[in-house]
């Protein structure tokens, strides 16, 4: 596997964004605003905790990481997250070809 690097030639490891455990995520939203890569999606829920179809349904959001091979391991969604929801790791996302 490449070794990853800063900018200024540091090694660094990607801690990557595994899964997000829904019973106990917020919604808040902060994880999927300050993810730049679009791994993640504010999905809307009714008072049955299925998805939404329409807006005034909506009881409250649950964050979903949709999107997991983009994820650079960045960790920010990491450092704004107040609860302990997310599960993160090293482990690469491989693709079957
Ligand atoms: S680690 Fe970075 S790139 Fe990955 S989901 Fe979190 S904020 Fe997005
Ligand atoms: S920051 Fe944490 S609690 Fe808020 S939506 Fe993201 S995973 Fe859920």
């Amino acid at each position: 596997m490449s070794e990853h690097l800063t900018r200024a030639g540091t090694p660094w490891e990607p801690v990557y964004l595994l899964s997000i455990e829904g019973s106990e995520c917020l919604g808040c939203g902060r994880c999927f605003k300050v993810c730049g890569r679009n791994v993640l999606t504010q999905v809307p829920l009714d008072e049955d905790g299925n998805v939404a179809e329409d807006e005034e349904d909506i009881e409250r959001y649950v964050v979903t990481v949709s999107n997991p091979g983009d994820c650079i391991g960045c960790g920010a969604c990491s450092r704004v997250c107040a609860k302990t929801c997310q599960k993160h790791g090293t482990e690469p996302l491989l693709e079957a070809a």
